[in-house]
């Protein structure tokens, strides 16, 4: 038999619209991606960009404090055991989305560890297959793959990620470490400028490296850079190694100029990638509507609607400007309840 609703992916979008549906009595059924170390290694693991972070200190609702207690009596015990101890400071990514995802279980959802690598939008039910070669219909789905940060690749910025690399300023901008210390931020384009923006409240100096000589943010964000005073724009530069130790984390970057040739070293506690962003998208290719960066797009205004009637998008995998966990989890409530009336209208809720 047909499902009426499968979500295809298992961060904040997915599994908020997990919960939704599943309170709307349309028993979700949940994709949340395989764990397979090639994933994680590109940032794309189950549970979305959020598992990959440290505290989360801008989602409503988790000030800082001790949950301790309520963690453990949340979650799942089978599972509880494995999660690393909680850090006191109101709620971390891992420990959010194993919440959410206990949450949208607790209400029926129902969660394969595995990922859908093709869909068929062409027929009524639509056809998904997965990567270990199961076949599923569904009357109607909401794709919440998200988007991975892009990374340089440099082996010494894999070694210190969460201990001073991040590619999300304003998720992990304002923690102790970066507070009145020179901070390195990598990019030219709008995420950059506002990183480093975001980085001038709290550091001492934002070294803002970039490879070329002229922004590529929009001029109203370039000038704001170029204006504060606590951002030092490095021109033509790109970087060559992360430096640091495994007492403090990132220490610095050493930096080639490549018009004149020469390297440097700078002092920084942290290190911020700002250069870009790649949606999860490549198994709809064809398939759904994308821009040309190949988000999905959404096609009504003020829903979740895509290209395919029946088929809904929720998070980062459409979103290419505000991509933030509670933006994510507000549309993913969106697309359930657009699923929902999609549903009833067809007849089949
Ligand atoms: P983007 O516009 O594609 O800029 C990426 C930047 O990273 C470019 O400056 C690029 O250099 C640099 N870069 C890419 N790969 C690199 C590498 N391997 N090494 C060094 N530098 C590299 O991406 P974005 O800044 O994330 O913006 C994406 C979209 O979101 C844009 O449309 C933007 O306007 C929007 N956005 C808007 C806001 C806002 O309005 N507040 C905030 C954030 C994002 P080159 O310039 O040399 O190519």
């Amino acid at each position: 038999m047909a499902e009426k609703v499968v979500i295809i992916g298992s961060g904040p979008a997915g599994w908020t619209a997990a919960i939704y549906a599943a309170r709307a009595e349309i028993q979700p059924l949940v994709y949340e991606g395989a764990p397979l170390q090639e994933h994680f290694d590109v940032g794309r693991g189950p549970l979305g960009q959020l598992a990959m972070t440290t505290e989360v200190e801008n989602f409503p609702g988790f000030p800082s404090g001790d949950m301790s207690g309520y963690l453990d009596n949340a979650i799942d015990p089978e599972l509880r055991q494995y999660m690393a101890p909680h850090m006191k400071h109101g709620v971390s990514g891992p420990e959010l989305m194993e919440l959410m995802r206990q949450q949208a279980k607790n209400f029926g959802t129902r969660i394969v560890g595995d990922d859908i690598v093709e869909v068929d939008f062409n027929v009524r039910p639509f056809r998904l297959k997965s990567r270990e070669g199961e076949t599923i219909e569904a009357h109607s789905v909401i794709v919440a793959t998200g988007a991975r940060a892009n990374y340089l690749g440099l082996p010494s910025e894999a070694k210190f990620k969460n201990r001073g690399v991040s590619a999300c300023a304003v998720c992990d901008g304002a923690l102790p470490r970066f507070r009145g210390t020179p901070c390195i931020v990598v990019g030219g384009g709008d995420s950059a400028v506002e990183e480093a923006d975001y980085m001038a409240k709290f550091a001492s100096t934002v070294y803002l490296v970039h490879r070329r000589d002229e922004l590529r943010a929009s001029k109203i964000m370039a000038e704001r850079a170029e204006k504060n005073p606590k951002i030092e724009i490095v021109w033509n530069s790109v970087i060559e190694e992360v430096l640091g130790d495994d007492e403090n984390g990132v220490t610095g970057a050493r930096i080639k100029n490549v018009v004149e040739d020469s390297t440097k070293v700078l002092e920084a506690s942290g290190f911020f990638l700002g250069i870009g962003h790649t949606p999860n998208t490549d198994f709809l290719e064809g398939k759904l509507e994308m821009n040309d960066k190949k988000y999905l797009k959404w096609t009504v205004p003020f829903r979740t609607n895509t290209s395919v009637e029946g088929v809904f998008a929720a998070g980062d995998v459409a979103d290419d400007n505000y991509r933030q966990a509670v933006t994510a989890a507000g549309s993913g409530c969106m697309a359930a309840l657009d699923a929902e009336r999609y549903l009833a209208a067809q007849g089949q809720h």
